[in-house]
């Protein structure tokens, strides 16, 4: 099923990111538990990240999960796939995979730019690998989108206009990188819309649970952290059971919030962490009816 066809007036999307185990030292056993917990909280869909570097980092991975999550979980599944880091011949072989696995949704990406990863050049933005697949398979496409604006963009009105381009090569569905104010939100999705973006936006929610992840994720997408939120953080740094509920009430919040205004999909970054999913779960889902 086209994760797009999951979209309609009734009902909130609720989906699931999981991530494969690092390459090196990952137990492949533990995404299969992470599943099994996953499972009876029968998410719309779960999409698998793409590690960087491409196909020659061992992502083999994520067409493993996605299929797994398909086939013998019986929930639809989107991998993800990048494209800085990969030439032609290499998303020709990771799409053959996905197709013979019976994936039919991918999240193309262009990737980060990381100085020690051999850059390709066959795919300059993700806009050029959406174009591609859209013209050599049936996969349904979803896009990322960056309610703060991309980290290069020079402004929130640029980044909107290239991701209109992206949308215009055939993404049928969005997912936003992370936040923790919901008026970034709601202020991006008012700019996509007037620019003729109509696809399904779905709001991409991490729930913070331990003090590593804040200072990963800062870096690395440049969420701007509300006042409230920094005072939760600092206040139960030293504290990981009230630190973890505490993250978990502050995502709770951000969902109602997006759920009373009528958000169309709540994408949740499960962090591989059942636990979190679940207790999220329990307090949001009778919210989901629209
Ligand atoms: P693009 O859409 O290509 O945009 C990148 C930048 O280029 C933006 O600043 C945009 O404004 C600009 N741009 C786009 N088109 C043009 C154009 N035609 N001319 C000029 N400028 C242009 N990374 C991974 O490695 N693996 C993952 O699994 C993964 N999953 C993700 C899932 C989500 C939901 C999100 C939000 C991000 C994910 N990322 C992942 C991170 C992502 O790869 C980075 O944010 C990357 O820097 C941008 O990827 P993109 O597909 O959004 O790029």
């Amino acid at each position: 099923m086209k994760i797009a066809s999951l979209f309609g007036p009734g009902r909130a999307v609720f989906s699931f990111e999981v991530f494969p185990p690092k390459k090196n030292g990952g137990d492949i056993a533990s995404i299969y538990g992470t599943l099994d917990a996953l499972q009876p909280l029968k998410p719309d869909f779960i999409s698998v990240t793409y590690g960087a570097g491409g196909l020659e980092a061992g992502n083999s991975l994520s067409c493993e999960i996605a299929a797994a999550i398909k086939n013998r979980y019986s929930i639809e599944s989107a991998a993800h796939l990048t494209c800085v880091n990969s030439t032609r011949a290499q998303v020709d072989a990771e799409l053959h995979s996905l197709q013979e696995a019976g994936i039919e949704n991918v999240l193309a990406l262009r990737g980060d730019i990381l100085p020690d990863l051999p850059r390709r050049h066959d795919f300059a933005y993700a806009s050029e690998l959406v174009a591609y697949i859209h013209q050599h398979s049936e996969m349904g496409i979803s896009g990322a989108c960056y309610p703060e604006g991309h980290v290069e963009s020079e402004s929130s009105v640029e980044d909107v206009l290239n991701l209109k381009k992206k949308v215009d090569a055939g993404v049928s569905h969005l997912v936003s990188q992370l936040f923790f104010d919901n008026s970034f939100f709601y202020a991006f999705v008012e700019k996509a819309r007037i620019a003729g973006i109509h696809v399904p936006i779905e709001a991409g929610i991490m729930p913070v649970v331990n003090k590593k992840q804040i200072e990963r994720m800062v870096s690395m997408c440049g969420a701007s952290l509300p006042r409230k939120f920094v005072k939760i953080m600092q206040r139960y740094e030293n504290n990981p059971e009230a630190l973890r509920d505490a993250g978990i009430a502050y995502a709770v919040n951000q969902i109602v919030d997006l759920l009373t205004n009528g958000v169309e999909g709540i994408h949740l970054y499960t962090m591989n962490n059942p636990y979190v999913a679940r207790r999220i779960h329990e307090s949001v889902h009778n919210l989901l009816a629209r």
